[in-house]
């Protein structure tokens, strides 16, 4: 693989940091933080003794626990990296064990959900700093994390008021240095841009697959066959981990519900230009879509 995340640091940001769910994210960050020596000490936290044993096996972490509680302890950086309706349990479970001054963070897609349930739990002098890596795979687990995963993607801080202006420049530089382009937004717009810019295109291939797969005038294996650029690209979508993404519907409703609403009328729109045969409303979108393509491609982001 090129060395695209730089050189190692000569002294780490961080004496210990602890993973708390060892799947595709949270295995990818221990990979990048040992490659870039971003930690004295790597402590991988996963619930299940399967998961845990085969962590150990891939010698991604200096530690491997299974009680989240004790893997915490003396780290002063802590990430959640469960699927969001997970994170206040976990939260609570740890607080106890959280050392004072550590920050701690998560990497969940839905952001005003995660501060709802995991700020009641942090003691005082712990530093709270959600954060989302807007990078990712349809694959979970430990076997599918990777160091560069996160190279060249944007990584979005959503520092509660108040927070420790020290706090959020560290994590800033630990995103950074694992290749991260970093940027700082409120909780609740963070939650709308992503519904637009994440949740609802997963809606939207988990319900074409679905539709697809419950067609009667279709058989599945001509679904299969006749899987062209499009559907094939809507089935690898909707070929991401079930747990998760129920849990990012169901944690960012309102947003979802707002950017769907506004969906359905455009889609309706488009149905009523087909109807008429208004071929010059098409083409002007058609054409305005194909330019959002090529700026995303200018950005790298594609
Ligand atoms: P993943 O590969 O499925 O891993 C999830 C991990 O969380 C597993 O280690 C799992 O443990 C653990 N977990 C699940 N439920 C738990 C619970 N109740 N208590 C403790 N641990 C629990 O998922 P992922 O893709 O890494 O996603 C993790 C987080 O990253 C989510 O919050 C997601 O929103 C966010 N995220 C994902 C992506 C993406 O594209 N995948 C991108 C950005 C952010 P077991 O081993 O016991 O199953």
């Amino acid at each position: 693989m090129p060395e695209r995340l730089g050189p190692a640091l000569p002294q780490p940001l961080f004496q210990s940091l602890a993973l708390i769910g060892m799947g595709l994210i949270g295995s990818s960050i221990a990979r990048a933080a040992r490659r870039k020596n971003l930690a004295g000490r790597i402590v991988a936290i996963d619930r299940d003794p399967v998961v845990a044993e085969r962590v150990r096996e891939l010698d991604m972490a200096d530690a491997v626990e299974t009680d989240a509680a004790i893997g915490v302890r003396d780290c002063d950086l802590v990430i959640l990296c469960a699927p969001v309706g997970a994170n206040g349990a976990i939260a609570e479970q740890i607080a106890p064990s959280l050392t004072p001054g550590a920050i701690l963070s998560d990497v969940g897609s839905v952001k005003t959900a995660v501060a709802r349930d995991v700020s009641p739990h942090v003691p005082a002098g712990v530093h709270f700093i959600p954060a989302h890596p807007v990078a990712g795979t349809e694959q979970s687990g430990p076997d599918a994390g990777f160091a560069t995963l996160f190279f060249n993607r944007w990584c979005i801080l959503t520092p509660p008021e108040g927070a420790s202006p020290e706090a959020v420049e560290k994590l800033r530089a630990f995103w950074e240095l694992i290749g991260s382009n970093v940027e700082t937004m409120d909780a609740g717009h963070h939650d709308l841009v992503l519904a637009i810019t994440s949740h609802i295109p997963h809606l939207i291939a988990y319900n074409i697959v679905g539709t697809a797969a419950d067609l009667e005038e279709v058989t599945q294996s001509e679904v299969i066959k006749f899987s062209a650029g499009g559907f094939r690209d809507f089935t690898r979508i909707a070929a991401s981990d079930p747990t998760m993404w129920r849990d990012v519907f169901l944690n960012n409703r309102e947003a979802v519900l707002e950017i769907l609403g506004r969906f359905q009328e455009d889609l309706f729109a488009l149905q009523r230009a087909i109807r008429w045969s208004e071929g010059d409303k098409l083409f002007e979108l058609f054409t305005r879509t194909r330019e959002i393509r090529r700026a995303l491609i200018d950005l790298k982001q594609a």
